[in-house]
């Protein structure tokens, strides 16, 4: 049985949330013109139902990621939002007076979970959406725009991905990110930056109290910074320990920024629930996480996008840490460590989902390895693995309809041709 913790409402309701939704109602008839042409094409869903969420997608190949079940001409029939049925067209028909998708030469199969994404705008989260990331977890925000986008994507599901929010980046230096909320800015001026056990736990607390589902931090100073060294550590072992507890007082999990190998090792020992980037992590840190369960979020995209820079400093960076990040992929997979699927688009830019999936790839995983890593796997990290990664009964309604079969081809993955989420055709 597939049920989706339904997270409270956020405590503060910011003026830029309220913002965000008025720009999503104010465009919604916008959106509903611009649903891609194959999805709307074929039997006309009737566009009139698909606010209350009913669907029946018809006719494609269904891929479980669960369990690499493939069925044939299939049924998938979505009512208020959540799957009602999946499976093949002779169990139970089709059920009449429901808008239809018609999937006939197509693959039909959950929609995909992007693990690290930074949602600082109305068009980025719906453009991740479109490119078939219908959930994900954000990668921090500068003012809190995720949480809000959280907010958007429960009143307006096609116009953002459900959402895990991370709120600010706990980091030494946190810029004008301490005038996000006034509880902050007695932070401003503090020597060194945010490193005491006080100020730290101050940074999680706000955090928590804006309504953050994780928290966010680093060990490691910037990659895609040309005058930053990825490989110097900006926390000790126990500052991280400062914050997992932090966090964890509060039942909430960290994400951690990390390059160097005795940056990940700290990282992982303080008890982070995942490892975002992660290049230079070695064998014995791989060894910690899998026995921990630690997950592993490469952002392999993130490396490979360094390589196009046109500063040298970072088009050097990408082409010597990619092939590194691509052997510690394959040997946290060979550990047992569990991997997630994050593009860490941000600015402006959102790369699809699919890209990662074609990356995991190239590292070694099988395909269908791949495709959980933005399904399965990640859904279990965000906490949703009832909901969210599979299509069974009970399931969030979102899906995604691509021309190829991802099991020959993953890159067919990157470019949907049709995009569902809780019911509503994107
Ligand atoms: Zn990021």
């Amino acid at each position: 049985m597939c049920l989706e913790p339904s997270p409270p409402p956020s405590s503060r309701l910011t003026r830029r949330g309220v913002l965000a939704g008025a720009a999503a109602l104010a465009g919604t008839a916008a959106v509903l013109s611009t649903a891609p042409d194959a999805a709307a094409r074929p039997n006309g869903p009737a566009r009139e139902a698909a606010p209350d969420g009913d669907l029946v997608i018809e006719g494609g190949t269904l891929l479980d990621p669960a369990t690499g079940e493939v069925t044939e001409d299939a049924v998938v029939v979505i009512r208020s939002g959540r799957v009602d049925r999946s499976g093949p067209r002779g169990r139970g028909g089709v059920p009449a007076g429901l808008p239809r998708l018609d999937a006939r030469g197509r693959w039909v199969l959950p929609g995909l979970v992007d693990a690290h994404i930074h949602l600082s705008t109305v068009a980025e989260a719906r453009e991740a959406v479109t490119k078939g990331a219908t959930s994900a977890r954000s990668g921090s925000t500068t003012f809190y725009q995720d949480i809000a986008v959280r907010e958007l994507a429960r009143r307006q599901p096609a116009q953002a991905p459900r959402l895990r929010a991370a709120g600010v980046f706990v980091t030494p230096d946190m810029g004008d990110s301490v005038l996000a909320d006034p509880d902050l800015a007695p932070l401003v001026g503090l020597d060194g930056g945010v490193r005491t056990g006080a100020a730290l736990r101050r940074v999680v607390e706000v955090n928590v109290a804006r309504g953050a589902d994780v928290i966010k931090t680093r060990v490691n100073e910037r990659a895609g910074l040309p005058d930053q060294d990825p490989l110097t550590q900006v926390y000790s072992y126990e500052q991280l320990s400062d914050i997992v507890a932090a966090a964890r007082r509060h039942g909430k999990g960290v994400l951690c920024h990390s390059y160097s190998e005795q940056g990940c090792h700290d990282a992982v020992r303080a008890g982070i629930r995942s490892l975002e980037h992660g290049v230079f992590v070695a064998e014995r840190t791989l060894h910690e996480m899998g026995k921990r369960g630690t997950y592993f979020t490469p952002t392999l995209t993130a490396i490979a996008g360094l390589a196009d820079s046109s500063d040298p400093v970072l088009a050097e960076r990408g082409r010597t840490y990619l092939p590194v990040l691509k052997d510690a992929v394959r040997a946290a997979h060979e550990a047992g460590v569990p991997l997630a699927a994050g593009t860490d688009s941000s600015g402006g830019e959102v790369t699809p989902i699919g890209r990662e999936i074609e990356l995991m790839r190239a590292a070694g995983l099988t395909p269908l390895e791949a495709i959980r890593t933005a399904t399965v796997n990640a859904a279990r990290l965000l906490g949703v693995s009832g909901s969210v990664g599979r299509l069974a009964p009970g399931c969030a309604g979102d899906v995604l309809v691509v021309d190829a079969d991802p099991l020959s081809d993953v890159s067919t993955l990157s470019r949907p041709v049709g995009v569902v989420r809780a019911g509503r055709i994107c």
